[in-house]
């Protein structure tokens, strides 16, 4: 039975720490408010934009939507291929792939850089089960939203979502999926156990028998 995994793309397939530090620099520059601390640059890595501008930032909704227009002409004109896949990533999809499942993206920034993010880096062909992201007016915002597009898209059962942050547990769960958590990504193993991760895995060798020990049991959908 070919099942479906759900991959988060930022902090779990690649790192696309560096393009989005400098994005975020530029975006509050070019807004006119103080640059994000490293701390503040981590906890940006995963939750949706322009919201998180408000969350962690403390911005109100306009700053919030300048920073965002900011963000978004920096980061398609360059930041957004400032990204390496995580050592192992293709090896791991590989083998998903030669077990007859079938890897999709659900992300949540938005589709269009995902795709391009991914045909840059080469990954584009092992993600033809779908690539799924938020839209670029806001009106699909959240993992959880996202989720919900791809089980509507996609047939057949989904073995778990994997990701690298609270909020992908949160948009496995808020589906009744499985989640997996990688270690390696943004959240790291605290927050994702706490989140309530149903597994972590410390390299993507490891991810690769954890899937293949769940799709051999995953329910029929
Ligand atoms: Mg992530």
């Amino acid at each position: 039975m070919t099942a479906l995994v759900l991959f988060d793309l930022d902090g779990t397939l690649v790192d696309s720490s560096p393009g989005i530090a400098a994005s975020l620099a530029a975006a509050a520059d070019g807004a006119g408010v103080p640059r994000p601390d490293a701390d503040q640059v981590r906890a940006l890595l995963g939750p949706p934009f322009p919201q998180a501008f408000v969350d962690v930032l403390g911005h109100d909704p306009a700053t919030a939507e300048a920073m965002m227009d900011a963000y978004r002409e920096v980061y398609a004109a360059g930041g957004l291929y400032d990204v390496t896949v995580f050592d192992g990533v293709p090896a791991m999809l590989a083998r998903l792939a030669k077990a007859g499942h079938r890897p999709a993206l659900t992300t949540s920034k938005p589709d269009v850089y995902a795709r391009e993010v991914l045909r840059h880096v080469g990954l584009d062909a092992a993600f033809d089960a779908g690539v799924f992201g938020a839209t670029l007016d806001g009106s699909l915002a959240g993992k959880a939203a996202v989720v919900d597009l791809a089980l509507q898209t996609c047939d057949g059962p989904v073995v778990a979502l994997v990701g690298d942050r609270h909020h992908d547990v949160d948009g496995a769960h808020a589906h009744d999926l499985p989640a997996v958590g990688v270690t390696w990504g943004f959240g790291g193993a605290a927050e994702l156990r706490a989140a309530g991760a149903d597994h972590l895995v410390d390299s993507p060798a490891a991810l690769g028998e954890l899937l293949e020990q769940l799709a051999a049991v995953c329910p029929a959908r």
